[in-house]
């Protein structure tokens, strides 16, 4: 059988409706954040980073490598092993406790990303609690959506941020079934936030266990970077607060935070916290560096929040459409997913301005879109270059403006 024939007859497909992912070659350069060598079939050149998950800009924050180097000097660079064969180093049970503090939890598990954290936490419980129902908000992340599927356990889903809804679909359950709200605080595409104290009170209401994913809000909101929910005071009745260490953080890596007998039981059954090998103890010490700076140092949140508010303003003023959200997400919305990849293309080319354009199937078909994340490195100078090519590249496509 010509198995390559196969991929290909998909992967056309993909191309034909504009769906196909493009990687841009980048080479990040140390200390330069947002700037990075771009490589393609012309060259090299520099670039401006618009869309990087490297949210304050830590993945070159000074304190932040020299604690990497100083751990892979002293441990090496791998685990040598999973967690429970050899694996263990004392940099990750530091970095537990941390993440534990930070979330003001009793205990913490660390996975090699919060994508697998996610996966593996909510597939141990949904598989493992007898008759549980898991209760998806309708924008969970995949990682979410696929945690929930594996464990084969009931999902109903409910209307994004609608804790209205939830309590109708709470409310038409058997009481006595173990129940399980899961939920992101800031969502990654729109940026709209989550109204976590309505949800908790329903949730609790019916003595449901609230699953919170933080992943775009650790390190930037709530005064030492716990979160939204520590912003409103909400982290002791959230049952498990779920986060990342690649994006505000600056390294790799996921985790959960919850009660000790919550932690040890996913420690416990979870295949995907058991057989894979453990973050490198340099991993482990980097973040908890970035960690434990961010939970004091102020400078990040704020210079963040100025360069946000800039841009936002200055795409108002020239009438370029963004949703309107109190995140640090800027979606510009295209709707149309070629027009998107056009209008990235003639950034990177003609205003060496790199940000992604954002297709289905990680936004619904016609909300295409490219998503602006301003760090507290993008300077006064380079908010005005990028709204300035914006503003002409909706001239010459003819594309509509927003009505002040
Ligand atoms: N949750 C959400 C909401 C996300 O957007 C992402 C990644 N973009 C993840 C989890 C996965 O986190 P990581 O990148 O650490 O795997």
């Amino acid at each position: 059988m010509d198995f390559d024939a196969l991929f290909n007859a998909q992967l056309d497909q993909l191309k034909s409706d504009g769906n196909y992912r493009y990687f841009a070659e980048l080479e990040r350069k140390c200390g330069k954040f947002p700037r990075a060598a771009n490589h393609d079939e012309n060259g090299v050149r520099d670039v401006t980073v618009w869309c990087s998950n490297d949210y304050l800009g830590m993945g070159q924050h000074p304190k932040v490598i020299a604690a990497m180097c100083e751990a892979v000097e002293r441990t090496g660079t791998g685990a040598g092993g999973t967690r429970n064969i050899s694996g263990t180093n004392h940099d990750h049970l530091l970095l537990e406790q941390e993440l534990a503090d930070l979330h003001g939890k009793e205990a913490a598990l660390l996975f090699t990303s919060g994508y697998v954290s996610n996966w593996a936490a909510l597939s141990t419980l949904g598989s493992r609690l007898k008759d549980c129902v898991i209760l998806s908000d309708a924008g969970n992340h995949a990682s979410m959506i696929e945690g929930i599927r594996h464990s084969k356990a009931t999902k109903v889903i409910w209307k994004h941020n609608d804790a209205h809804d939830l309590e109708m679909k709470l409310r038409a359950l058997p009481r006595d079934v173990p129940k399980i709200v899961a939920f992101e605080s800031v969502y990654s595409m729109d940026g709209d936030i989550a109204p976590i104290r309505e949800i908790v009170d329903v949730a609790e209401k019916y003595g449901a266990m609230t699953y919170l994913d933080e992943v775009h809000a650790v390190g930037m909101y709530g005064p030492r970077g716990g979160g939204v929910a520590e912003r409103e005071g909400l982290s002791d009745r959230i049952t498990l607060i779920e986060g990342t260490l690649g994006k505000a953080y600056g390294v790799v890596g996921g985790y959960i935070t919850g009660s000790p007998a919550l932690c040890d039981f996913i420690r416990s059954f979870a295949s995907g916290f058991i057989f894979t090998t453990a973050l490198p103890p340099a991993i482990a010490a980097a973040a908890r560096t970035s960690i434990a700076y961010l939970k004091t140092s102020q400078i990040e949140r704020a210079a963040q929040k100025r360069q946000v508010a800039r841009l936002r303003a200055a795409l108002d003023r020239e009438g370029i459409p963004h949703m309107v959200n109190e995140s640090h997400i800027i979606p510009v919305m295209i709707g149309d997913p070629v027009k998107t990849r056009m209008l990235a293309d003639y950034l990177m080319q003609e205003w060496d301005i790199y940000v992604q354009p954002i297709n289905y199937p990680t936004v619904p078909k016609g909300t295409e879109r490219l998503r602006f994340t301003p760090s507290p490195l993008h300077s006064d100078a380079d908010i005005d270059h990028l709204v300035n090519a914006l503003s002409v590249l909706w001239r010459q496509c003819a594309l509509a403006r927003a009505v002040a």
